[in-house]
């Protein structure tokens, strides 16, 4: 059992003016599956924040610190809805959330009705849109609330939340998603949480690409590269890469925390809204073709920063500072 202090939501849900005709019942007990670079500081958080917590990882070893904490450890998706008010997934795509909510053994087998589902991984719209179909035909509710900030946001709990779905529920679970992140945003309608995290990897992608290039191309000047990047991010040039991935570039640290696969899928969904609504993206597009390369070259499980090694082969020479 978990050990952690009721942390009251009750002014939380007495604040909103909706008339809908959802419980204001206090939500204590939070599932949550996928316990990966992201998913495992973040309940955490919630374990901190004094959520009981009940835990699933498809592999095994991300389980001792839970259990250490004395978070429950469920034997499969439909064992965590089994003892949840509010279950969170945070996997990798959306066959994975079509699994773990909908396969066998999955959330929707233990659900009661009432239950609400939040899919906090990225996807589309469209996914999101048909999973709330879906749930809602079993009475249970869903919000789709990807987050960016990455995994020291994920570990400091100060992510950027972004919410679609019915407002009542968004604001039920508001102190949940408080636990978690620090700006909380609710986008509007099912959906508008993917779209909004896809709009957010349109910039990030690119800023990614204008990192990787700043550094071949002061590489190649024969700067020093840390004063380089002081430069760049006290600059109109900074961004978020440019201050969390530029130094991991400049020591030659490729390890993910935010994984090259997972923005070629998101990539792969920007592109899709695109074609269907008929955007140009060239932008996007080109990072989306040189991630074809990272992926190719076997960099998929490295992070977003190995984008760096496609221009270095293009370029035929290394960012050395
Ligand atoms: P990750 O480290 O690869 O973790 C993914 C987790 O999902 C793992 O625990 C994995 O289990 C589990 N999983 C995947 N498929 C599953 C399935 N079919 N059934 C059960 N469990 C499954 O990825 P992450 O970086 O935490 O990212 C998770 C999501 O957040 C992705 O959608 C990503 O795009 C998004 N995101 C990531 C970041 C970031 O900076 N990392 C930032 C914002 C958003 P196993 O341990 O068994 O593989």
């Amino acid at each position: 059992m978990i050990v952690f202090p009721f942390m009251s939501v009750q002014s939380e849900a007495t604040s909103t003016k909706q008339n809908d005709s959802i419980s204001k019942t206090e939500i204590r007990n939070v599932g949550f599956i996928g316990l990966g670079i992201m998913g495992r500081p973040m309940a955490m958080n919630l374990a901190r924040g004094g959520f009981s917590l009940t835990v699933f990882n498809r592999s095994k070893d991300a389980y001792s610190e839970f259990q250490s904490i004395g978070a429950r450890i469920a034997k499969s998706p439909r064992e965590v809805a089994l003892g949840s008010d509010v279950v969170i997934d945070m996997v990798t795509d959306a066959p994975d959330v079509e699994e773990v909510l909908f396969g066998p053994d999955g959330v929707v087998e233990g659900a009661h009705s009432g239950l609400v589902v939040i899919d906090m991984s990225t996807n589309s719209p469209e996914i999101a849109a048909s999973t709330a179909e879906r749930l809602a035909m079993k009475s249970i509710d869903f919000l789709d609330a990807p987050v960016t900030g990455g995994d020291r946001g994920a570990r400091e709990g100060s992510l950027t939340i972004m919410v679609g779905g019915n407002k009542v529920v968004f604001t039920k679970c508001l102190p949940i998603l408080k636990k978690m992140g620090k700006e909380i945003v609710y986008m509007g309608k099912t959906g508008s949480g993917q779209a909004t995290k896809l709009a957010n990897q349109v910039a990030v992608s690119i800023h990614t690409l204008a990192t990787c290039e700043a550094l071949l191309f002061g590489s190649a000047c024969g700067l020093d590269l840390n004063l380089l990047l002081r430069v760049l991010t006290s600059g109109a040039a900074s961004s978020w890469n440019l201050v969390n991935l530029g130094p991991r570039i400049i020591k030659r640290d490729f390890e993910p925390g935010f994984k090259a696969a997972h923005i070629h899928k998101d990539l792969k969904y920007v592109m899709r809204v695109a074609e269907k609504e008929r955007l140009a993206l060239p932008g996007t597009a080109t990072v989306h073709q040189l991630m074809n390369a990272v992926l190719a070259d076997g960099y998929g499980e490295k992070g977003t920063q190995a984008l760096a090694k496609i221009l270095e082969k293009l370029a035929s020479r290394e960012i050395i500072s």
